[in-house]
Order: C-alpha cells, then structure tokens, then sequence
C-alpha cells in the first residue's frame, strides 16, 4: 500500500511503535531522524558525533542537517510512500517537506498527531527500553524482559536510551511545545491533519490509524 505519512507527537506518544506496526501490517516504509542519529552515532560518524551533544542534551538538531537526512533516505527510498516517526519537527521543517514533495510532483496524505498527556509522557520514557542494535522498544515494567533485558527479535541488548533521563525530557518537552506543536495548524490548514488519543494501548491507537490509512 502506498501512503506518504508523518506521525507527530510528544516524546513518549508512541510514534515509533506506530511506525513499525504501520510497516508491518500496510508496508510502507518507515524512517525516523532520531533512529539514524543514534545509529550514526553507534557506529562513529562524522554526523554521529557532530549531533551526539545536541540529542543528548534534548536540543533538536538543525534543520538543513535533518532535511538532508530525508532528502537523501527519500531519493533511495521514496517511490513506495512512507511513514516519518518524528520528522518534520520544526515549521522550517515541513516547508522543507512541501517543496520536497512539490518538487517530486506528489504530496502528503496524512499528518497523524498523537495526543497524550504530560502523565502518559512521564511513565512512558520512564519505564522505556529500547534495543541498541534493531530499535525495538518496550517497557521495563514487561516483567520478561526486567529479568532478561535481550531484544525479542534480534537478541540486541535491551537498554534506556540516554535522552530518556528526566531532565533532558524536559528539554525535549520544551522544545515538542515550541517548535512542533505549531505544525498543528500548518497540518490543520492543509486539512491533512488528524489527531488520534495516544493514551490509549498501542492495538486501540493503531485501530484508528488503520483506518484512516486505508479509507485514503
Ligand atoms: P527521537 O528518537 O525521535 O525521540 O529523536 C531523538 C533526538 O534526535 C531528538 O531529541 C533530537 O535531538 C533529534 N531529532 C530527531 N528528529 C529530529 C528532527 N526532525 N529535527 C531535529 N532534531 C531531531
């Protein structure tokens, strides 16, 4: 099935799980910036290492570096549509996008926002585990995986990302309110724009994104 897809949302709000049962129940594939960041740095990049300080203080990375990203990941892999887990963030960002999109004489068909509260934000990147080498992410409370935290799927090392510390959320927090919530009206103008109940568990959430994958 071929969608073009951006999920937004708070830290927490469950955009990475989305993404990967979005890709593989429809098959669209899925690309998220901070995923690459972190395997970029993992791996000792030039990028890797110019962006690990900004992450791990909870900044966003500028634009033009992160619009190259997509740009790139797009030219390779963009005929079959796609699902982008936390890009655009900023307003720069999804201009960036549109003129893109304008450019390759297509266009998005859902902007997916998902709603959850500071509550749901704090317990989630509280209890957050994630595997270093696949990105699979899970909750430390799952008990199988408090007392063997290896990756159901690829034997990864199950660990808590380094920007899940409560002080960097804030940051992160800070920085979802001022820069990305303003994409709501921007989305909301183009009448893309869809705002979906987060909270809730990520089968009842991923009901309504099926939905409205399917009826585009
Ligand atoms: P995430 O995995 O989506 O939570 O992103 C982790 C970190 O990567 C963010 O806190 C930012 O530092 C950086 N990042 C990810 N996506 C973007 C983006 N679209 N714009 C700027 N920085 C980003």
């Amino acid at each position: 099935m071929k969608r073009r897809l951006v999920l937004l949302g708070a830290p927490g709000s469950g955009k990475g799980t989305q993404a990967e049962m979005i890709t593989r129940q429809f098959g669209i594939p899925v690309t998220s910036p901070g995923a690459i960041l972190r395997r970029e740095k993992d791996l000792g990049t030039p990028l890797g290492i110019e962006t690990a300080e900004i992450t791990q203080r909870g900044d966003l990375v500028p634009d033009k570096i992160i619009v190259e990203l997509i740009e790139d990941w797009l030219r390779l892999h963009g005929s079959h549509g796609f699902v982008f887990d936390g890009f655009p963030r900023t307003l720069p960002q999804a201009e960036s996008l549109l003129s893109i999109l304008t450019r390759l004489r297509t266009a998005l068909d859902l902007a997916i926002w998902l709603e959850v509260s500071e509550q749901t934000v704090h317990e989630r990147i509280g209890g957050r585990l994630q595997c270093r080498s696949c990105g699979f992410t899970t909750s430390v409370t799952s008990a199988k995986f408090a007392e063997r935290p290896i990756c159901p799927y690829c034997d990864g090392p199950l660990v808590r990302r380094n920007d899940d510390d409560e002080s960097v959320l804030r940051t992160r927090l800070q920085e979802f309110h001022t820069k990305t919530e303003p994409l709501a009206e921007f989305y909301g103008k183009m009448s893309i724009l869809h705002r979906i109940d987060g909270n809730r568990d990520r089968e009842e959430v991923f009901k309504d994104i099926s939905r409205l994958i399917e009826a585009k």
